[in-house]
């Protein structure tokens, strides 16, 4: 997970560009959901604007950081469930399809369900991120962990901080930036913060990673391993480079594969701070990750 930096007026200006009448018709409809003290409407609009999000997140999952594909992937999710919220974990996690299931427990509270649901924020921007299906549909559905207490209703998430959110929001500065909460051993996610530096972070990391089975699920694992052993070579060309062009060639190789634009961005920014910081280390995660590319004939 890596976050996706925009300016709320930037983003605002970006959803009047493509659909100009839609802040009006949404701030009208969360007026009547404030009126009914729900959620209340037949169908939602938040699809019409898809498409900015799609592009502030280079065409990724917010959350996994796979590409979305195809039509049937391209779902809206809303951060905050906008109708009722499910009790996480449910007695095992993650579902079949995504993993083992286990027993989640955990020494802290992870939130009660709730009836209600974040209704005011049905239309808010920084609210919405683009998910893949397996994050949207399989995992996130309406689950929402906190630490605290549901909070009063607020049509601005940064109202509802005190509820200390367990999961991380991506996209602009309403939530802490993911990379500094989860970093990467090779191709493995892991919380930055120890639970004796700062709890809180800790637990958000180690939830985020738990809720999207960010560890288990294998085609973000091989996604992984193949941006390893391609980075791994490139930074050790960059380091034996010659001659200028082929410094540069490779500078520019790197740069492209640690940019937001590129899957499994956390995870490649990991691999590449360790190479200069532990050459050992790293090496050994390259090593990790050309036997697994070989051993599922990636190359
Ligand atoms: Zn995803």
């Amino acid at each position: 997970m890596i976050r996706y930096n925009i300016s709320l007026s930037d983003l605002e200006q970006r959803i009047d560009v493509c659909k100009p009448d839609w802040r009006n018709r949404a701030a009208n409809r969360t007026t009547s959901f404030k009126a009914a003290g729900k959620y209340d409407e037949t169908g939602g609009i938040w699809s019409e604007i898809k498409k900015v999000y799609i592009d502030l997140q280079h065409n990724k999952c917010a959350y996994c950081e796979r590409p979305l594909e195809g039509s049937m992937e391209l779902d809206v999710e809303h951060f905050r469930p906008k109708s009722s919220v499910k009790k996480w974990p449910p007695s095992t996690w993650p579902p079949k399809s995504l993993g083992i299931p286990k027993v989640l427990t955990y020494g802290f509270s992870t939130g009660d369900a709730w009836s209600e649901g974040y209704y005011l924020l049905a239309y808010c921007l920084t609210n919405y991120a683009m998910a893949c299906k397996n994050c949207n549909s399989v995992l996130k559905s309406n689950y929402f962990p906190i630490a605290g207490n549901r909070e009063t209703q607020s049509d601005n998430p940064i109202d509802l901080k005190a509820e200390k959110p367990l999961l991380i929001y991506p996209i602009g500065e309403v939530d802490d930036d993911p990379e500094y909460l989860i970093k990467f051993d090779g191709i493995v996610p892991v919380p930055v913060k120890s639970a004796e530096d700062e709890e809180y972070g800790h637990q958000r990391a180690k939830i985020t990673i738990d809720f999207f089975a960010l560890t288990e699920r294998e085609a973000l694992r091989q996604q992984r391993a193949e941006g390893i052993f391609l980075l791994g070579e490139w930074l050790q060309k960059f380091e034996n480079a010659t001659t200028a062009s082929d410094k540069t060639l490779a500078e520019n190789i790197i740069s492209a594969m640690t940019s937001e634009r590129c899957s499994q961005a956390n995870c490649l920014r990991s691999f590449k701070k360790l190479f200069y910081e532990n050459r050992s280390k790293a090496l050994l995660f390259l090593k990790e990750a050309q036997d697994y590319v070989i051993s599922y004939g990636l190359v």
